[in-house]
C-alpha cells in the first residue's frame, strides 16, 4: 500500500536527513517524520546561525560517553573531509573560526539546504506536523500510528534528538521508545551549558557581566582552554560550556585566570624589580581592564608588591592561576547546546547503530548516549551515525 515504507526515521533534524538521503541512494523508500512544522529548526539556530558543521580535528577523544570505544568505527568510516567534500559539491560557502572549526560563510541554512537537497535527490519523502502515536513491532517490521494515519516500515530509524532547548521541539521520545523495546536508557543531564552562580559570588560577579577573557579552566582534570564569558546570570563562554559537559552539581570547576604564565615567578621578579608596583598593574596588563580590576576588588588586594611576603604572592599566585568557583547549577535544558547520557551504546551495534537484539531498529545522533565537545563534534557525530545506519536500514 502507499503507506508502506522500507524506512522511517523519526526526526527531521540533522541525523534523521543524514540518513535518509544514505538510504534513500540505496533505492531504499524512505519517509523522514517530524511533528516540527520545519525540519531542521536546530541546525538553523546552531553557531549562532552559522552552523558549525564540523571539527576538522574531531577525533573520539572529543567525546562522552559511558561507552567511549562505540563512536570510533562510525566516525572513523565517515570523516569530516567527508563531510567536507558533500559541502564542497554542493557550493557552501565557510570559513575556518577556531581551530579546525568550520562554519557557514554565510547561513545556517546552507547547511539544511544541502540536507533537503540530498533528500529530494534520494527520493527521500519528509512530512512534517505529524505526531508519532505508537510504534509497534509486526512480524518483520513496525508499525506506526501517526497523526496522519498508519504506517508500516521494515526499518525504523530514532533520530529524535536529546532534551535541550525545549522550545524547538526537542522531546524525550527516543528514550521512550527505547525502552518500550526493552534497552537501557543512561541518565541525562544538560551539556554545554552555562554555569550559574550562587547568590553571594554572582552579586561579587555582577560588574563584570560581559567581560570575556581567555583562561585555562577544569573540572574532573579535563582542560579547556578558550574564552570564559561573565554573563548577568553566570559564567558563560566555550571554556565554561565545555567543562560543564563534566561538572556534576557539588563539584568545583578551577580556572587559571593567566593560562600559559608562570604568575609566582612573574610577581617575584616584579616585586625585586618594581617593589612600589601592584598587583592591580600586574592585572592590568594581562587581564582585560573590567576584569582585573573586579578581581582585585574582590580580593581586596591593595598596596605595593614589596609589602607581600613570599606566602602572600604564593596565595595570590595560586588564587589567579587556581581560582575554584563552586557553580550553583546549570541554566538546564533551557540553553543547552547538547543532552549527556541516553541510550546506552553498549546495546547498539557500533558498526550500524541498529539494536544488538533487533537488527531493524536504529538509534543515531544526540539521542544515544555519545555527547561532543563544542566546536562541530556534535554535527559531524549526527553526519557519521546517520551515514552508517542509512547503509543499512
Ligand atoms: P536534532 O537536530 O535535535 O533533531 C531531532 C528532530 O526530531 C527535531 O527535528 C525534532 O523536532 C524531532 N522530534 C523530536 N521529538 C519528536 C517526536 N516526538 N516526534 C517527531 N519528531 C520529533 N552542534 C555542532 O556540532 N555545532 C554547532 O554549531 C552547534 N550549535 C548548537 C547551537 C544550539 C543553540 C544548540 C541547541 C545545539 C547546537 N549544536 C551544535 C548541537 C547540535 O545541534 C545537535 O547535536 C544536533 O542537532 C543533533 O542532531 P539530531 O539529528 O540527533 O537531533
Amino acid at each position: 500500500s502507499s503507506s508502506a515504507y522500507d524506512v522511517i526515521i523519526i526526526g527531521a533534524g540533522a541525523a534523521g536527513l543524514m540518513c535518509a538521503a544514505t538510504a534513500g541512494y540505496r533505492g531504499r523508500r524512505v519517509l523522514v517524520l517530524d511533528h516540527a512544522n520545519k525540519p531542521g529548526k536546530k541546525i538553523l539556530m546552531s553557531g549562532g546561525g552559522r552552523c558549525n558543521f564540523t571539527n576538522l580535528n574531531s577525533t573520539p577523544a572529543n567525546f562522552l560517553s559511558d561507552n567511549p570505544h562505540y563512536c570510533i568505527s562510525a566516525l572513523k568510516r565517515y570523516t569530516p573531509q567527508d563531510f567536507l567534500e558533500l559541502v564542497d559539491r554542493h557550493g557552501v560557502d565557510y570559513e575556518e573560526k577556531g581551530p579546525g572549526q568550520l562554519f557557514c560563510r554565510d547561513s545556517a541554512k546552507d547547511i539544511l539546504n544541502l540536507l533537503l537537497t540530498e533528500c529530494d535527490w534520494a527520493g527521500a519523502e519528509i512530512r512534517l506536523k505529524t505526531q508519532v502515536r505508537e510504534v509497534r513491532q509486526t512480524g518483520g517490521g513496525y508499525q506506526v500510528a501517526t497523526s496522519g494515519g498508519l504506517l508500516t516500515c521494515d526499518s525504523l530509524v530514532v533520530a529524535s534528538g536529546g532534551l535541550s532547548i525545549p522550545t524547538m521541539g526537542a522531546t524525550g521520545f527516543g528514550y521512550e521508545l527505547a525502552k518500550q523495546f526493552g534497552l537501557r536508557v543512561l541518565p541525562t543531564r544538560a551539556g554545554l551549558v552555562p554555569f550559574t552562580l550562587q547568590p553571594e559570588l554572582k552579586q561579587q560577579l555582577a560588574p563584570l557581566s560581559g567581560v570575556s577573557c581567555p583562561v585555562d579552566a577544569h573540572c574532573h582534570n579535563q582542560h579547556f582552554r578558550e574564552p570564559m564569558l561573565v554573563t548577568h546570570r553566570g559564567l558563560s563562554g566555550p571554556a565554561m560550556l565545555q567543562v560543564s559537559s563534566y561538572w556534576h552539581p557539588g563539584d568545583d570547576v578551577h580556572i587559571n585566570l593567566l593560562p600559559g604564565r608562570s604568575i609566582q615567578d612573574d610577581l617575584l621578579a616584579l616585586r625585586k624589580e618594581k617593589p612600589q608596583s601592584t598587583l592591580a598593574q600586574y592585572l592590568n596588563q594581562h587581564l582585560p581592564k573590567r576584569f582585573a580590576q573586579a578581581f582585585n576588588e574582590l580580593h581586596g588586594w591593595h598596596g605595593p608588591l614589596q609589602a607581600c611576603r613570599n606566602q602572600d604572592i604564593e596565595q595570590i599566585a595560586s588564587t589567579l592561576g587556581n581560582w575554584c568557583i563552586k557553580p550553583g547549577g546549570t541554566e538546564g535544558y533551557r540553553t543547552a547546546e547538547v543532552t549527556l547520557g541516553g541510550i546506552d551504546t553498549r546495546q547498539l551495534s557500533s558498526k550500524t547503530m541498529a539494536t544488538l537484539d533487533r537488527p531493524n531498529l536504529f538509534f543515531i545522533g544526540e539521542v544515544v548516549d555519545v555527547t561532543g565537545h563544542l566546536g562541530g563534534h556534535n554535527f559531524q557525530w549526527a553526519w557519521a551515525s546517520g551515514v552508517a545506519a542509512g547503509n543499512e536500514a
